[in-house]
């Protein structure tokens, strides 16, 4: 995950929660994506210390979430220079097709406008992704839809490299399968895509009077005008949220909803209600987690990590004869 700002709703639905569960069945490494982040954040008119006080914030925020540094290697990209040695092997061998081709590279470029994402670096993305996968020999890798074209280059990359350096005990790397999160795409309060630059977000941090105010002002069916029209929530951003938060109570507001028994303000009401009661416990925790802690976990994460990835770096050179 890409330290770039307050964590959200976005990143606790989409994700983490996600997360927190794969680490009870599987061993996992999370990973904070600093040198991703200077993908987007290297110009003037970023705040590149951002970078740094945003990791750690975003690692007490995961353990706030659940993430157990017992069970999960917590690590931070920067911290295992093999990433970037991976990354210059798994250049050597990537053709530029396959990174012009990706789509979210032609997406990206056509909305971010306040950055020049001309750079090499940006289009290599994937290739540093690759690395971040590989190195870690991982089997599976929790994505969402969106990112599945990225994860198809890691596999395409590791095929390659499987063919063109077959080592002498057979494949260097697995090819890593999509474990497909099954979490509903939310959108920011305005509509538009959830995101920090748009202050659309309820961010995991916000205290209960902003959270509700936030939710007032999501946009809704745009075709309920009266609160006795029948409402569409399938096509109701409010509804994608209440999909999201745990339990069964999107079944009784579904209904509700398109018998008109419920109006949009009550339903965002009893929303911001749930939102609360479930980000409260979180901030509880969040508020107990020092600075101490979370360096604690980064350099044990360095540890585990370091060791992992150095073990790979070892078997590439081996069968790169380099
Ligand atoms: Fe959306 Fe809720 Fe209004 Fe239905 S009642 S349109 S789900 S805000």
């Amino acid at each position: 995950m890409r330290p770039t700002g307050a964590m959200h709703l976005g990143h606790l639905f989409g994700a983490l929660g996600n997360w927190v569960k794969l680490q009870d069945d599987y061993e996992t490494f999370y990973m904070v994506a600093d040198w991703h982040a200077m993908t987007t954040l290297y110009d003037k008119s970023s705040d590149m210390t951002m970078i740094k006080s945003s990791s750690n914030d975003m690692v007490a925020d995961w353990i706030s979430c659940g993430i157990d540094t017992s069970k999960s290697c917590v690590f931070r990209q920067s911290d295992i220079p093999a990433h970037s040695e991976l990354f210059l092997i798994l250049s050597m061998i990537t053709p530029l097709g396959w990174l012009m081709r990706c789509p979210t590279y032609k997406e990206q470029l056509k909305e971010i406008k306040n950055h020049d994402l001309n750079t090499f670096g940006f289009l290599g993305y994937p290739v540093l992704q690759a690395a971040d996968i590989l190195l870690y020999k991982a089997d599976c890798v929790p994505v969402g839809e969106d990112q599945l074209p990225h994860l198809e280059i890691t596999r395409e990359i590791a095929r390659r490299f499987n063919h063109l350096y077959p080592g002498a005990g057979g494949k260097v790397f697995p090819e890593p399968k999509a474990l497909l999160t099954n979490s509903p795409k939310l959108l920011g309060t305005d509509g538009r895509k959830m995101s920090k630059s748009y202050d659309n977000a309820v961010n995991l941090g916000d205290d209960e009077k902003t959270a509700a105010k936030k939710i007032a002002r999501m946009i809704t069916d745009p075709e309920r005008i009266h609160k006795s029209d029948p409402g569409h929530p399938d096509v109701c951003s409010v509804f994608s949220y209440w999909k999201a938060v745990p339990g069964e109570k999107n079944k009784e507001i579904k209904s509700a909803c398109k018998d008109a028994s419920i109006g949009c303000v009550e339903c965002k009401k009893r929303l911001a209600e749930e939102i609360n009661s479930l980000l409260a416990p979180i901030k509880e925790r969040r508020k107990k987690i020092s600075g101490d802690e979370v360096n604690k976990a980064l350099e044990e994460g360095a540890k585990k990590a370091g060791a992992a990835a150095a073990e790979t770096l070892q078997s590439v050179r081996k069968s790169i004869s380099i």
